[in-house]
């Protein structure tokens, strides 16, 4: 119950943190404003760069062809990342479930289209975003400065930290602690850019699970990795509690991403985040996820 708590009030921030753009506090060098400190205030929101040429651009958007099968957007994931993406029995797009899955599957069927998914190594998304082997990529990306250079983001609809999950016997109370310890990792994700960041050694795993096995097993001392994925894995994994660190770990926004200069299909998307977010349907989903997650 604590779990699923302290996760709905992390959804409940959605939308409402100023976007740091790293993942970690320590590191954010050339951020600019709200470097260090997230303002709570909601003072100059990402959204606000969005929403001006919308109107027009959806105007534009029409008969051209914004995704690479008409009347389909692709989305790209790795369904590797509960509860945001996993592999069901029965999902809301065929074997694929989670938030972000509900979610493209809503924002499609609002712009009158259907939603497919190529599931595929976190690493490999964004190159195939840029290939046009997919339009879109939903898999709980965070913005950072340097996906910026590559592609361009919605609204940002989820707000998420990096977190520590660590065995239960452990003494690690802040990241400061984890200096000497062995570090797991999963490769590309934000996670390692902040432990690369802080300077520390680490290990990379393909995925997730592979992390977290070899914490429970002893051989690593420490899974730095997103904070609603994390929770996850703490309640599949008997042992294992988390570890959190604000000081160290800054928040971080999930957004969808598109190859730079579409801005039709952004604009779509964008319309569809906002309209879920106002009227509280992703705050739902998150809370469903999680909740089935922690009743498992
Ligand atoms: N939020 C993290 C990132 O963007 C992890 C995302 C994921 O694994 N799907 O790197």
């Amino acid at each position: 119950m604590k779990k699923v708590t302290k996760t709905a009030a992390l959804i409940l921030a959605m939308a409402m943190t100023v976007s740091a753009l790293t993942a970690c506090g320590e590191s954010s060098a050339t951020t600019g404003a709200a470097d260090t400190e997230t303002a709570d205030d909601g003072a100059g929101t990402t959204d606000a760069a969005v929403s001006d040429e919308a109107a027009d651009d959806a105007a534009d958007a029409g008969s051209t062809a914004v995704t690479r099968t008409e009347g389909v957007i692709t989305f790209g994931t790795n369904a590797e990342f509960p509860p945001f993406e996993f592999v069901a029995g029965t999902g809301v797009i065929d074997q694929y479930d989670g938030i972000d899955m509900a979610i493209a599957k809503q924002i499609a069927e609002e712009n009158g289209m259907t939603a497919a998914v190529e599931n595929m190594e976190f690493d490999s998304l964004i190159v195939a975003l840029q290939n046009g082997q997919i339009d879109a990529v939903i898999a709980g990306m965070t913005v950072t400065e340097e996906r910026l250079e590559a592609v361009d983001f919605s609204t940002p609809y989820y707000t998420a930290t990096q977190v520590m999950i660590v065995r239960e016997d452990s003494d690690i109370a802040a990241a400061a602690d984890i200096a000497d310890k062995k570090i797991c990792v999963v490769q590309g994700y934000t996670g390692e850019v902040c432990v690369k960041d802080m300077g520390y050694p680490y290990e990379a795993f393909k995925k997730g699970t592979e992390a977290v096995m070899e914490l429970a097993n002893g051989r690593c001392d420490v899974v730095v990795i997103d904070s609603a994925t994390a929770q996850k894995y703490v309640g599949d994994n008997a042992g294992l509690k988390i570890v959190e660190d604000s000081a160290a770990f800054e928040s971080e926004e999930y957004a969808i991403a598109v190859q730079k200069g579409n801005t039709a299909l952004l604009d779509m998307i964008n319309k569809a985040i906002d309209a879920k977010l106002a009227d509280g349907t992703i705050s739902e989903l998150g809370v469903k996820y999680t909740e089935e997650a922690a009743a498992e």
